[in-house]
């Protein structure tokens, strides 16, 4: 009976010390297993007297019950602190903040080139693209300048062995626009052109928007009007224009047209060489020659046409003073905008 005594205080120590399932397991294989300590005590009970036996069952059996009950309590026990761990390990903290979602951008030029469609479409202008390899007609000999014209110097051009080549201006669509849709007509074309030029200002690839407007008693009044209300409202302040005459192969007259220099307003600046002016685009009255070769009647209709640098503009517009930045993808710039 002592032995019993001492073995439940053991079993009642070993229990409470088992710090996980694995080990109380070990301790219930050792005290209640079949041959556990307290199984051992009851093969001791056949050496008792018949009326000693069924009081030191009973004992036998309190032991027994209470050790199980013991275990029991202690799984349960175990078992909550195992749940409570894990909840405590995975647990998500909900008043941390989230992770944002970035949104992308436009490009500089993309916004400008949105713009001006919104601009141009508001005045009846359609909004055209063509191809970026070009052959020498549209390219050139079309407007008015044809083969060895010292005008081809002025555009340094990438050429491919079969002779095509990568537009130098956007004004090819104007041709293949006036070919197929004949007068009267109001469209813009803006998109990638090439030169084989490459310095501070100059890059092989850039972006050009070119405008045409052919009708019938269209003037050079009709060209400084618009192109003087599309600079005012693109930067939307009403900055003094000039028009300068000036030489291009596919119109005439030609006039080029500057803007004054927002960043002095007109005082002179770095940006403006301290003219107080920027030279902005180039335009004219389109040449009778281009009319004559898109077989339109240059007696009865006459147009005006322009072009500029997009890039020029983006960069005029948002203060970028490298016109290299634009072409750069440099996320760091880019998401500027
Ligand atoms: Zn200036």
């Amino acid at each position: 009976m002592l032995d019993l005594e001492s073995l439940l205080r053991e079993a009642t120590v070993a229990i409470a010390e088992a710090s996980d399932l694995k080990s109380l397991d070990d301790a219930r294989v050792h005290y209640l297993g079949k041959k556990g300590k307290l199984t051992e005590s009851l093969k001791g009970l056949g050496l008792l007297s018949p009326e000693e036996r069924p009081a030191a069952g009973q004992k036998v059996n309190d032991v027994k019950v209470k050790i199980q009950t013991l275990i029991e309590e202690r799984t349960e026990h175990l078992q909550k602190n195992q749940i409570a761990a894990a909840l405590a390990k995975d647990t998500i903290d909900v008043t941390l903040p989230g992770r944002r979602q970035s949104g992308g951008s436009l490009h500089p030029v993309t916004k400008v080139r949105e713009r001006i469609e919104t601009l141009f479409t508001q005045m009846g202008f359609m909004v055209l693209d063509g191809p970026e390899i070009e052959d020498d007609y549209h390219n050139f000999v079309a407007l008015n300048i044809p083969e060895l014209h010292p005008a081809r110097a002025m555009q340094d051009t990438f050429y491919f062995a079969d002779g095509t080549l990568l537009r130098t201006h956007m004004s090819p669509v104007q041709i293949r626009t006036m070919k197929a849709t004949k007068a009267p007509l109001r469209m813009i074309a803006m998109g990638r052109v090439y030169r084989r030029d490459f310095d501070l200002t100059h890059t092989p690839m850039f972006h050009q928007l070119e405008g045409l407007m052919i009708g019938e008693n269209v003037s050079f009044a009709d060209l400084k009007g618009m192109l003087t209300e599309f600079l005012q409202a693109f930067f939307e302040t009403s900055l003094p224009v000039r028009f300068r005459p000036s030489y291009f192969p596919f119109t005439e007259p030609s006039a080029e047209v500057d803007m004054q220099c927002q960043n002095c307003k007109g005082e002179g600046c770095r940006i403006c060489k301290n003219t107080g002016w920027l030279e902005i685009l180039g335009c004219g009255m389109v040449h009778p020659n281009v009319l004559k070769h898109v077989d339109i009647d240059s007696e009865r209709y006459t147009g005006w046409a322009w072009g500029m640098g997009l890039d020029r503009l983006a960069m005029l517009r948002y203060g970028i003073n490298d016109l290299r930045t634009l072409f750069e993808n440099d996320l760091r710039f880019l998401r500027q905008f």
